[in-house]
């Protein structure tokens, strides 16, 4: 383990373009649940019923008050944790550019990183769906629901629901980031949701190294990865940060 970790330090000291692929793993600890798999919002609520877009023109009131209250209450109150802030890190220091991510809390930005590419959208903004106004989550007030623009629209989040399409400009940036790089960290994500399976499969066939840090194997796992180093995101970042500041 600890060799994995310098290997990562110098892989990451030896690099040129260096982005990131992040999911819902990253943001665990803050407080975010996931959506999918065991404990998942999804076992609670139907997505088909409450997150498709037809459920939201249908009754935006509905899903205000079953699904984007609760999630606004999380989002509102969750910090980046040393995951996001070991991503931000690497940018300051120069060794990161990008990081392209499956989740809408925006910790990442919260965290410091200045690019970053939201394939999901982001629940941190709220957007009018007559205007397009947009309105930070936090400032929302939902004291009646659903919360309304000052034009009189309703406001939702600025994310992606069942049945939209991924924003084609996220999606076309990130095939020509990931083949652009030459070492995609994968960072809580077992990446088998598209568009996010493709990216490290697109760096790797473009001769870059993809080095992943889940707490346990995924489909990428000796497939795709060069090496998973296996653990939390942020106790990993930190110990692969300090190890890159030791040699840099
Ligand atoms: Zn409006």
């Amino acid at each position: 383990m600890d060799d994995l970790i310098k290997q990562a330090a110098e892989d990451l000291a030896a690099a040129s373009k260096v982005t990131a692929l992040t999911g819902a793993g990253i943001s665990i600890e803050s407080g975010i649940p996931h959506f999918r798999g065991k404990g998942g919002l999804w076992e609670r609520f139907d997505p088909m019923e409450i997150a498709h877009i037809d459920a939201l023109m249908r009754d935006p009131a509905r899903v205000w008050t079953i699904l984007i209250k609760e999630m606004k209450e999380i989002v509102d109150s969750a910090n980046p944790n040393d995951g996001h802030k070991g991503l931000a890190k690497l940018e300051e220091m120069g060794k990161l550019e990008t990081v392209i991510t499956q989740n809408i809390d925006g910790l990442h930005q919260a965290a410091g990183n200045t690019d970053v590419i939201e394939f999901h959208g982001t629940f941190a903004w709220q957007r009018c769906m007559d205007c397009s106004q947009k309105y930070e989550t936090r400032n929302v007030d939902i004291s009646e629901i659903p919360p309304r623009c000052s034009c009189g629209g309703i406001l939702r989040p600025d994310a992606v629901f069942f049945g939209e399409m991924i924003p084609q400009d996220a999606l076309w940036r990130s095939r020509q980031i990931a083949s652009d790089c030459d070492l995609m960290l994968v960072v809580g994500t077992s990446a088998v949701v598209q568009p996010a399976a493709l990216m490290p499969v697109v760096a790797k066939e473009s001769g870059a190294k993809v080095v992943e840090i889940n707490p346990e194997r995924t489909p990428l796992t000796d497939e795709i990865s060069d090496y998973l180093i296996m653990g939390g995101a942020s106790d990993i970042m930190n110990r692969i940060v300090a190890e890159l500041e030791k040699i840099s």
